[in-house]
């Protein structure tokens, strides 16, 4: 009988463990066919009671499983340090906060035993957020679908299952820009797609502010296309076809008219024009060599403070940890 590990990411959430808890067990113990579950929860350095919380409740159960980072490392890095040291057949990624509904994980452990590999879940509304995320989430994926060649499903989060042939491939795949949702796309296999309606956060604030969303949505575009990057030179082509026809056109009057503009609206404006043309392409290039440079520094991703688990024998066959030197290429 196959084993299901569920894996949550918690950045100062202590107004959710419990009630994640709560919910995340009732939806394992629901789900069918599975002979036994772990619930691996990943403290991304928080400061507030979350740390203590966790343990109270892993006092009381052996299936909670403690991860804790030696600072706050983002929630992609986090999840990943999860699904790193998860070690069920099929691994259940979801948000410490409850707007992914745990009630869900029994439909997708159902469509993995169906056979897909990858069992994400696609949002249909999104309950007290504000209309800018709404909005600025949309414009987003719609934006990433177009540049990237990795079909990468629109509206769907993190919140998904996947089969360890699948998390296997996650842990080989070592970039530090993580975008976990493109990385499944990339990895390929049977994957399914089921829908739900998310809803507000439990307690507590959204952890992902504008900056912090700009910055997602950089790496996730980055991560899986490299058109931004041939955006100058096809703006470099466009603007020289124009130049030239002016050029024409210019010296076609100043021969046979006589006639010479005495342009200094159209200079200016082509000057700065160009001018924020050119910082533009610098700082695309500036992008992307960033990413190199973060690439070929080759930290870990993360660092692990400590594993905290009852029981350190693994749940099924054949899924080592990877206790030492987590995150390394
Ligand atoms: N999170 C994390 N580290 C961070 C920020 C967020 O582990 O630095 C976790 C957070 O605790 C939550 C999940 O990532 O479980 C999603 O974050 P949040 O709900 O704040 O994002 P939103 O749903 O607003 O996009
Ligand atoms: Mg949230």
């Amino acid at each position: 009988m196959p084993t299901l590990s569920i894996v949550a990411p918690l950045y100062n959430e202590e107004g959710n463990v419990a009630e994640l808890v709560r919910r995340l067990r009732a939806a394992a113990d629901g789900a069918p066919g599975i002979d036994g579950y772990e619930i691996v929860l990943v403290d991304d350095g928080s400061t507030d009671r979350t740390v203590e919380l966790l343990r109270r409740h892993a006092a009381a159960d052996p299936r909670l499983v403690i991860v804790r980072l030696s600072r706050n490392f983002g929630h992609q890095l986090a999840a990943t340090a999860g699904l790193d040291v998860s070690r069920g057949d099929a691994v259940v990624l979801i948000d410490a906060d409850l707007q992914d509904p745990p009630e869900l994980i029994p439909a997708m452990v159902q469509r993995w035993l169906e056979g897909f590999d990858v069992v994400y879940a696609v949002r249909r509304k999104r309950k007290g957020e504000s209309r800018f995320k709404i909005w600025t989430a949309r414009l987003f994926y719609r934006t990433t679908q177009r540049l990237t060649k990795v079909a990468i499903p629109v509206d769907a989060g993190d919140f998904r299952l996947m089969s360890r042939r699948v998390v296997d491939a996650l842990k080989v795949i070592r970039e530090r820009h993580r975008f976990i949702r493109g990385l499944v796309s990339w990895v390929g296999f049977p994957q399914t797609a089921i829908e739900y309606d998310r809803d507000s956060r439990f307690s507590g604030e959204s952890k992902y502010p504008v900056s912090k969303m700009l910055r997602f949505a950089i790496d996730g575009i980055t991560s899986f296309s490299d058109v931004p990057l041939r955006f100058a030179s096809y703006f470099g082509f466009i603007v020289s076809a124009i130049a030239f026809l002016v050029g024409i056109v210019e010296i076609g009057l100043r021969i046979f008219t006589g006639y010479n503009l005495p342009g200094y609206t159209s200079t200016i404006f082509a000057i700065l024009f160009l001018g924020g043309v050119q910082l533009i392409g610098i700082g695309i290039l500036g992008e992307y060599i960033g990413r190199i440079y973060e690439e070929i520094k080759g930290r870990p991703l993360y660092l692990l403070a400590g594993v905290e688990r009852a029981d350190p024998a693994p749940v099924g066959e054949g899924n080592s940890v990877p206790s030492v030197s987590p995150g390394t290429r």
